[in-house]
């Protein structure tokens, strides 16, 4: 191991990213003895660990979705808090992703490495904002890895939604989102905005809403959905996980308007084919700026790339003279964008 070559401390193996100096996985795909975990989604935050390292706020996600956190043991480390894991320092900064996400920073031997996990600069009232640490080595995510990927400014669709709302209020407006993050930020928006109208939610996303409330997160009045009364679901928001809005469940509501909140709602295609009628372009990662200004920023001479859509990333670290190199992790689907 040399703490010049990257690739010799920070290792891929074939159950994720491996610190050697550490000795812990960063958000294995399949069980290890000790892993630290950036953020609860599912494609980071897998059952089975035997020790989990992560912030408080991830770890009574995990657990409210997981059942457990882990195996034998958690380990909580607040946002800055220093920690010595084998030979090398910890660190945890906010990713500005979902509540408790986290970037890693690991200091060995003179060397800093960040990796990101996923990440957003733009403001969401839900989670504490990116915060950007200078680093030599700095492995990014690239979801939206393109240049045709801008998400624009999320108020101006809440505005979008709030505005059909007004002009149907005979519709239920049914509305898709990932229920950790996206769910909690669309509502949060709502608020920021005025609204002030219970929001009624699908079972699924009930647990989750409250992991937020806990730790301070104010998201106003919330219903069941499935409780609701037809005459009272007209006019009103109605937010359901993506694979609920085509199916039998969202036809039980008034005349059904279905939107779909995601990053992915950019590609018109896209949300033709699911029948969406109101497209919302919020998104939870970041967005071709915001990758290559963040890369820029960190002042990383080299940057590695997680899933996503590397090429045209890594053509970009490459040609501003940085050394950039695709890991190619498995089990690494965005469950949520
Ligand atoms: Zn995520
Ligand atoms: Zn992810």
């Amino acid at each position: 191991m040399h703490p010049e070559r990257f690739e010799s401390w920070l290792t891929v193996e074939p159950r994720g990213l491996y610190c050697r100096p550490g000795g812990f996985h960063i958000d294995p795909h399949s069980p290890v003895n000790r892993a630290v975990i950036t953020h609860a989604h599912s494609d980071h935050a897998r059952p089975g660990h035997d020790h989990v390292l992560a912030t408080r706020e991830t770890l009574a996600l995990m657990k409210t979705r997981l059942g457990t956190a882990a195996k034998l043991g958690t380990q909580t480390l607040g946002y800055g808090d220093m920690l010595q894991v084998g030979d090398v320092t910890v660190k945890f900064v906010p990713a500005g992703h979902v509540l408790g996400s986290a970037q890693i920073m690991i200091d060995w031997r003179g060397r800093r490495a960040v990796i990101s996990g996923d990440y957003k600069r733009s403001p969401d009232p839900t989670n504490l904002p990116f915060e950007l640490v200078q680093c030599d080595l700095f492995v990014t995510e690239a979801t939206f890895a393109l240049p045709v990927f801008t998400h624009g400014d999320a108020k101006a669709e809440v505005a979008k939604l709030l505005k059909s709302v007004k002009q149907f209020p005979q519709r239920a407006h049914v509305v898709g989102v990932y229920g950790l993050g996206k769910c909690q930020r669309l509502i949060a928006l709502l608020r920021e905005a005025g609204y002030a109208e219970p929001v009624y939610l699908h079972g699924a996303l009930a647990a989750c809403c409250e992991v937020y409330e806990s730790f301070g997160v104010e998201l106003g009045a919330l219903k069941s959905a499935t409780g609701a009364k037809r005459e009272e679901l007209k006019g009103a928001i109605v937010l359901a996980p993506p694979s609920a809005i085509a199916d039998r469940w969202s036809r039980r509501m008034p005349d059904a308007l279905t939107a779909f909140a995601s990053g992915w709602m950019r590609v018109r295609a896209r949300a033709r084919q699911r029948g969406i009628e109101l497209p919302l372009v919020i998104s939870d990662h970041a967005d071709w700026r915001e990758l290559t200004r963040t890369i820029h920023e960190t002042g990383a001479h080299e940057v590695w790339v997680t899933h996503g859509r590397e090429d045209a990333l890594l053509h970009h670290i490459q040609s501003t003279g940085r050394t950039g190199r695709a890991l190619a992790l498995i089990g690494r689907e965005d469950e949520e964008s």
